[in-house]
Parts: structure tokens; C-alpha cells; sequence
């Protein structure tokens, strides 16, 4: 697969080189140059796949000129020892729980992906590399977990002071090894804006092999539409067409949900729920996209004001506003609403969801309420909400239970460096200290 500049559609790269680059030169994204179908004969029988035998095929269909079969089914063993399983919720809505991962959350699909894949690549060229990642609280974790101890890569970490979980900072701040974690005095926006200056630094990208693990990767968003498929597996039997409600920030991914779609999944209808930070859901309203600052919410992981997957979810489209809104709705809630469905869905149910997924909830509910159509709903469950278990009690009015790994990691002491949020401090860091 060639991958294009979103930019420059003639500034293309291999899988290797889109991978390692992270961004194309001109600050574009990569996407795939073409958007190869699934075939027939996968579609009929998904149903009788396992998780890893459906991403081995999404895998191929992608990628099958650029990395042998053999050693697809090896990464995709070596990514996955977790599955994405659907719970009925209600007679007609299922939730897609993606935080059966290290991390608990869904980022781990990408970024143990991701890692598969760069370790390969680095195997055969004994190169090393350095991956600067940004965080809003959830991928730093799934970064951490996803490289750890990886050889011949060292990761940095950048997360806004005091905007994360306790949980989610003991995640990216305990593992050490080849491991830091950077601690800014901003926003998210900002560590973001701090990596992204850094790839277009000539003096840092000639001294390192810099390399990105956001959701801008190229090799993040990819299996991310696994899942899609794995819950189309799923609910085949039903019979009905679906409706997933992705709840989201950064939109890489609802991006990966309309690749799987391009590729040919069966898919009704996909919702763009988010919380206040509302770009995409104003874009989808009325044409025009308007990057804001971020606003703090209790969903804090979707707190992006400026989502940098916008330019792919378009592009699926051909950027085309009409045919974006014929397969995708937007809606946005507020806090208020969001601790109201947590309660809601915890007093009808008792399953006990995190912030994020109270938010997809709502936005499939919202969309029932507007369409009378017979459809099964999919919400995404994008993180475990013990990861979030303060705001979860305090909402619910209950203690819940924290798995085991998450409990450990608790009584483990954080080490992080602090820093103002400007280039020249981090610049100066990355130049000293690696
Ligand atoms: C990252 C994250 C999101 C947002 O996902 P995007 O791909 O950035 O839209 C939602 N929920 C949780 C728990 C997350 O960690």
C-alpha cells in the first residue's frame, strides 16, 4: 500500500516510511492510496472468525503487499491477547467494550499495533528510535504498555498537569525503563502542538529517528477498524443494520469505524458523540469547521478543541459536507447530561460505565429518539470507568470495583519531569537529556 499526503497527494510514502514519519512533511496526514474491499466470501462467514482471524484479514487486505502473511498472523498474535466483546444493554442497544486491553482503554488496539509493527520494521533494519507522544490521558498508557521495554525504541511522553486521572498518570508515570513521561503546565492542545513542532525541527529529526505514536499514525488508526468488524461478527445474527456511536476527541476512532466501512463493512449509520468540545457536531451542522480552544470536561480524554483526525474523516468523503452527514450524524452533551446517563444507565442496567461511554450512550439515544428505524445500536465503550474512579463513584453514589491491576499500580510512586509548555524548553530537554 502507497500512503498519500492529505495536502500533497503526490508526497507519498511506503507503509515503512508513512510508519516511522508519522507525518508527511507538508504537516498533511497519510491516508491509503486506495481503499481495497473485503472480500464477499470473509463478509459471509465473519461470523464463525475469532477477533485475531478478522484482524488478520483486515490486516491483509491492507497491507498483504508489504508484509508476508506469515508475518501478519505473528504481529497480530503478538498485539492481541484481549478481545472486543459486545454486551446487550437494552432490547435493542449493545456496548462494544474496547477496555479489555492492558491500558483498559481502547487505545491499546492502536498502540499495541503500532509497536508490533514498528518492532518488526526495526528488527530487519537495527535502527534505533524515539517516540514523542502527546497525550489526553488514555494513550499515554497505551503507549507505555504498548513499548515498554521494547528494544531499540525509548518513548516520551507529554500530559497536561493535573487533566489526567490519578489512574491514567500512574499508567505513563510508573514504568520507567525506556519509558518518560513529561509533565506540562498546559493543555492537551498544547502537548500536542510541542510533538508536532518537534517533527518539523530539522536539528531534532537529523540528531533522532523521532517518531510519533498519536492517533495521527497511520499504524494506529488502521486497527482500530478492527473492532468495527469484530462487533459486526458479533451482532450478524440479529439481522439488522447497525448504528455505532463513537464517542470521540480526536476523531481517530470514528475515522477508522468509516475505513472499515469504505472497506465494506455493513454500516447503517455512525454518531460523532462528544461532550462540549463540539467542532464536529457544529461542522456537521451547518459546513463549516471551526477549531476551538479545548474546554475541561469530565470526559476529559475527548477534551480537544481542534480534533487533527478531521482531515481524514473528511477525506473518506471526498470532502464532500453532504455526503459526510449521509453516513454520519453529530451530537454533544454536557457534563450535566453525561453524570445524568451514568446514573441513567447504572439504575436500569447496573453496568457501570466511565464518562466517555455515557457519552456514546447518549448520542445513540439521542439518534433513537430522531429516527424511528428499526436498527441495533452500538455504543463504544472506550475505556473502563475505574480508570475514572472518583468521578464514577461521586456520580453514582457508590463504590465500584477496580480490577487488580489497576489497584497495584496505585501504591507505586509516579516519576515525571515538569515543563512550561514552549518549544525551546522542550527542544533543550530532548537535546540534553537523550
Ligand atoms: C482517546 C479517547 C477517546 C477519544 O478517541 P479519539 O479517537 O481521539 O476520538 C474517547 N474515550 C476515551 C476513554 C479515550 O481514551
Amino acid at each position: 500500500m502507497i500512503f498519500y499526503s492529505t495536502r500533497t497527494s503526490d508526497l507519498t510514502a511506503s507503509l515503512e516510511e508513512a510508519v516511522f514519519r508519522s507525518l508527511p512533511p507538508d504537516n498533511g496526514l497519510y491516508m491509503p492510496e486506495y481503499i481495497p474491499q473485503v472480500s464477499k466470501e470473509f463478509l459471509n462467514d465473519i461470523e464463525n472468525r475469532s477477533f485475531k482471524e478478522i484482524a488478520v484479514e483486515i490486516t491483509k487486505t491492507l497491507l498483504g503487499d508489504d508484509i508476508p502473511l506469515e508475518d501478519i498472523t505473528e504481529l497480530i498474535n503478538n498485539a492481541y491477547d484481549f478481545e472486543a466483546p459486545v454486551v446487550q444493554i437494552t432490547p435493542e442497544d449493545y456496548v462494544l467494550e474496547l477496555f479489555h486491553g492492558p491500558s483498559m482503554a481502547f487505545k491499546d488496539f492502536g498502540a499495541r499495533f503500532m509497536a508490533a509493527l514498528m518492532s518488526y520494521f526495526l528488527l530487519r533494519s537495527q535502527k534505533q528510535i524515539h517516540i514523542l507522544v502527546a497525550t489526553s490521558g488514555d494513550t499515554g498508557g497505551a503507549v507505555a504498555q504498548g513499548f515498554y521495554k521494547v528494544p531499540g525504541i525509548t518513548v516520551t511522553i507529554l500530559y497536561p498537569e493535573g487533566k489526567v486521572s490519578e489512574i491514567q498518570e500512574k499508567q505513563l508515570t510508573t514504568l520507567g525503563y525506556n519509558v518518560n513521561a513529561l509533565e506540562i503546565d498546559g493543555t492537551f492542545d498544547d502537548c500536542q502542538r510541542l510533538v508536532k513542532e518537534a517533527f518539523l525541527d530539522s536539528e531534532l529529526t537529523s540528531r533522532f529517528n523521532l517518531a510519533s505514536a498519536n492517533s495521527i499514525n497511520i499504524a494506529r488508526l488502521i486497527p482500530q477498524s478492527f473492532y468495527f468488524f469484530s462487533a459486526y461478527a458479533q451482532l450478524k445474527k440479529l439481522g439488522k443494520p447497525l448504528v455505532f456511536s463513537v464517542p470521540s476527541g480526536n476523531f481517530g476512532n470514528l475515522s477508522a469505524g468509516i475505513l472499515a466501512y469504505r472497506m465494506g463493512l455493513p454500516v447503517e449509520r455512525f454518531i460523532a458523540a462528544t461532550n462540549i468540545n463540539n467542532s464536529v457536531p457544529r461542522y456537521l451542522e451547518n459546513g463549516i469547521f471551526k477549531p476551538e480552544p479545548s474546554v475541561e470536561t469530565i470526559s476529559n480524554a475527548m477534551d480537544v478543541g481542534n480534533p487533527s483526525n478531521f482531515v481524514r474523516l473528511t477525506r473518506f468523503f471526498d470532502d464532500d459536507w453532504n455526503l459526510v452527514k449521509s453516513k454520519v450524524s453529530g451530537y454533544y452533551f454536557n457534563d450535566e447530561q453525561t453524570r445524568k446517563a451514568m446514573r441513567e444507565i447504572f439504575g436500569n442496567t447496573n453496568y457501570v460505565v466511565c464518562p466517555h461511554t455515557a457519552v456514546a450512550y447518549l448520542g445513540l439515544k439521542s439518534y433513537r429518539q430522531e429516527n424511528n428505524k428499526n436498527f441495533t445500536g452500538v455504543f463504544l465503550s472506550t475505556a473502563h470507568p475505574a480508570k475514572f474512579i472518583d468521578l464514577v463513584e461521586e456520580t453514582l453514589g457508590k463504590s465500584i470495583e477496580v480490577p487488580e491491576r489497576l489497584q497495584k499500580l496505585l501504591s507505586i510512586e509516579k516519576k515525571s519531569t515538569k515543563m512550561k509548555p514552549d518549544f525551546t524548553s522542550f527542544k533543550k530537554l530532548l537535546m540534553n537529556n537523550l
